[in-house]
C-alpha cells in the first residue's frame, strides 16, 4: 500500500476544502469501516483521507425538527441511531433494520453519512431511509437537500461532487405511515442480501393513500418502484393489491451475481414486495 495523508480538520467546511482538490484518491473518512475493507483488498488506494470525526458536535447530534421529524447529524454512529429514543419512537423500523446490519462492533464505528455515501447497493440503511422519505443535506455554500433515493448514480456511485459532504439526514414526520424492511439472503444468514425491500404505506381506514416501495441489492443501485406505488395508491389494503404491487415491481432490472440469477431475483422481488406490504399493514394475511 502506498503512503497517504491522514488529516483531522476541526470543521466540516475545512474538510470540504481539503477534499475539493480534483484528486479522486482523496476521500472523507467517517467510521472507516467501508474504506478500510476497500483499502485492505486493494480496491482503493488513497492519497489523502480527511477524517470527519473532529468536526463540530452538531454533526453527531440527533435532534427533533419541530415539525414532527428528526435531524440526524452525518457523524452519528449506527449504534447511536439504533438506540436513540426519539428515532425509536418516530420510526421503529430503523432499530429493527439495524439488528440485521453487520454486528455491534461495526455499528459502533460506522457513521450514517459514510453508510449513505458508500453507494454499495447491498447495504441495509439506504432502502429503509428512502422508504421513510428521508433526505440528505450536503455541506458548504452550495448546500442542497437530496432525497435518499436520488443520491445514487450507479454501483458504488453517488451524485456527490468532490468536496461535497453529507452533513445531516432529515427524517420527516412518520405519523400515519407503516414501514417494514425485509432482506433475503440466499447463502449464509449473515451474507450480503440477494434482495432488500423497504416499504412504507399511509392508510386512511383500509384505503392506501400514499406509499413507498424501494428495492436494493438485486439491482445495480437502490431503486424506487413508482409502478408498484401507482398500483397501491388509492387501493384497498389486502392481498389483491399487494400481489399486484409485487407483480408491478418485477419490472425493475435485476442483476445476476453470486447470490442468484437475474430471473431468480425477479421472482424474489414479486414475493418479498407482497410480504413486506402484508407485514407493514397487517392486512392480506401473512
Ligand atoms: C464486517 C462488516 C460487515 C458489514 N455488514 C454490513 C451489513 O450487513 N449491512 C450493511 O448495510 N452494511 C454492512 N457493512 C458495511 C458498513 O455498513 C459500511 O462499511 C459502513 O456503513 C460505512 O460507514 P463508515 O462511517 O464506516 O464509512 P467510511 O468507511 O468512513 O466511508 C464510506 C464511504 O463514504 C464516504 N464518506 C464518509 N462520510 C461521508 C460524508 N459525510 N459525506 C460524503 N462522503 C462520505 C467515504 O469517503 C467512503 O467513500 C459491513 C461492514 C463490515 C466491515
Amino acid at each position: 500500500m502506498r503512503g497517504f495523508e491522514f488529516l483531522r480538520p476541526g470543521t466540516l467546511n475545512e474538510a470540504s476544502a481539503l477534499l475539493a482538490t480534483g484528486d479522486a484518491a482523496a476521500r472523507p473518512f467517517a467510521g472507516g469501516t467501508g474504506l478500510m475493507l476497500m483499502m485492505k483488498t486493494g480496491v482503493f488506494s488513497p492519497s489523502r483521507l480527511v477524517c470527519l470525526r473532529q468536526t463540530e458536535a452538531e454533526h453527531r447530534a440527533i435532534t427533533p425538527t419541530g415539525d414532527g421529524g428528526a435531524r440526524i447529524g452525518a457523524l452519528a454512529s449506527l449504534s447511536q441511531i439504533e438506540h436513540d429514543p426519539l428515532l425509536c419512537r418516530l420510526a421503529p423500523v430503523i432499530a429493527r433494520t439495524m439488528t440485521t446490519l453487520a454486528n455491534v462492533r461495526v455499528r459502533n464505528v460506522a457513521r450514517i453519512g459514510g453508510t449513505l455515501a458508500h453507494g454499495d447497493p447491498h447495504m441495509d440503511m439506504p432502502p429503509t431511509l428512502a422508504a421513510l422519505r428521508a433526505s440528505v443535506v450536503t455541506s458548504g455554500t452550495a448546500s442542497r437537500t437530496v432525497p435518499v433515493e436520488a443520491l445514487y448514480a450507479g454501483y458504488y456511485e453517488t451524485i456527490l461532487q468532490p468536496g461535497e459532504l453529507i452533513s445531516a439526514v432529515l427524517l420527516p414526520d412518520q405519523t400515519g405511515w407503516h414501514s417494514v424492511y425485509l432482506k433475503c439472503t440466499t447463502r449464509s444468514a449473515d451474507d450480503w442480501p440477494a434482495l432488500g425491500v423497504a416499504v412504507s404505506v399511509r392508510m386512511d381506514g383500509t384505503t392506501i393513500t400514499d406509499s413507498r416501495v424501494i428495492i436494493s441489492a438485486a439491482t445495480e443501485k437502490l431503486t424506487r418502484v413508482a409502478a408498484a406505488e401507482a398500483v397501491l395508491n388509492g387501493a384497498t389494503a389486502g392481498l389483491a393489491a399487494f400481489t399486484a404491487a409485487g407483480e408491478a415491481a418485477r419490472a425493475v432490472e435485476t442483476i445476476e451475481d453470486a447470490r442468484g440469477s437475474a430471473a431468480y431475483k425477479t421472482e424474489l422481488v414479486g414475493v418479498y414486495v407482497r410480504r413486506a406490504l402484508q407485514q407493514a399493514t397487517g392486512a392480506g394475511g401473512n
